[in-house]
């Protein structure tokens, strides 16, 4: 029997500690926004391969959805008795919507501003640098938010900016790593208070293992191209956005 999608989800997808009975929570939104797409061929901003893709905006297209998962967010902050935060940071990608809406959550009690630091069109990674307008000033206390990471790269570059500003990382949260055991990652984990709302068992690899680990001459989708493509949220998203690929070179 074949499997369901949402059966698939929870094959590969660990949910870190959940507070408010958030498990339930956490598979609908996986479930009815299919934001995880199987059985693909992605290039990731690492320039990893993997058969797998997580695609935030399936889920920031509903703010619902982003709301349930900072209310989770925010049941961490106060188990970890954080205290004041005063800016959220996250890159002014699909993260952005998250660090929005947790400085929400956290507006009630503690008037917490959301940054966010620009992009770098070419790599899609965050620059160190801030989106025109935002700054963080000396001695705040920060929040460093993305929706996932592989490599802990970007999350390096937003620490930095940090401490380039002066001001002080109490703590970076994410909603999903994909990068459990990356040498990066478990350093920021050692240095910060660090929480992701679900690990993800996606492995990926260099592209140079290609041939060998991707197997099948399925097109190569990278994902600075898939940001410019309608969000499917169907099981078989992979083949609609090749179909959409296809279209645009004819
Ligand atoms: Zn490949």
């Amino acid at each position: 029997m074949n499997k369901s999608y949402l059966e698939r989800v929870q094959e590969i997808v660990t949910i870190n500690k959940p507070h408010l009975k958030a498990s339930d929570e956490i598979w609908n939104i996986l479930d009815t926004t299919k934001a995880i797409i199987f059985d693909g061929h992605f290039e990731l901003l690492s320039k990893r391969h993997s058969d797998k893709f997580f695609r935030f905006a399936a889920i920031t297209q509903y703010p619902y959805f982003v709301s349930k998962i900072s209310q989770e967010m925010v049941a961490w902050i106060r188990n970890n008795n954080t205290e004041k935060i005063d800016v959220t940071l996250s890159p002014a990608s699909q993260g952005m919507f998250f660090a929005y809406d947790l400085a929400r959550e956290l507006n009630g009690t503690m008037k917490t501003r959301a940054v966010y630091a620009a992009i770098d069109k070419d790599t899609g990674y965050p620059k160190e640098g801030f989106v025109e307008g935002f700054e963080i000033r000396r001695g705040e206390r920060v929040l460093v938010v993305n929706d996932m990471t592989t490599t802990g790269h970007g999350l390096q570059t937003l620490i930095n900016l940090v401490e380039k500003s002066y001001a002080k990382v109490v703590g970076v949260c994410l909603f999903g790593d994909r990068g459990v055991g990356e040498d990066n990652i478990k350093e920021i984990k050692r240095a910060y208070s660090f929480h992701s709302i679900v690990d993800l068992n996606m492995p990926s690899w260099p592209a140079e293992d290609c041939r060998i680990r991707c197997l099948s001459n399925k097109r190569l989708i990278k994902a600075v191209e898939l940001h410019h493509l309608p969000i499917y949220s169907e099981e078989n998203a992979y083949e609609l956005y090749v179909e959409k690929l296809e279209e645009a070179k004819v």
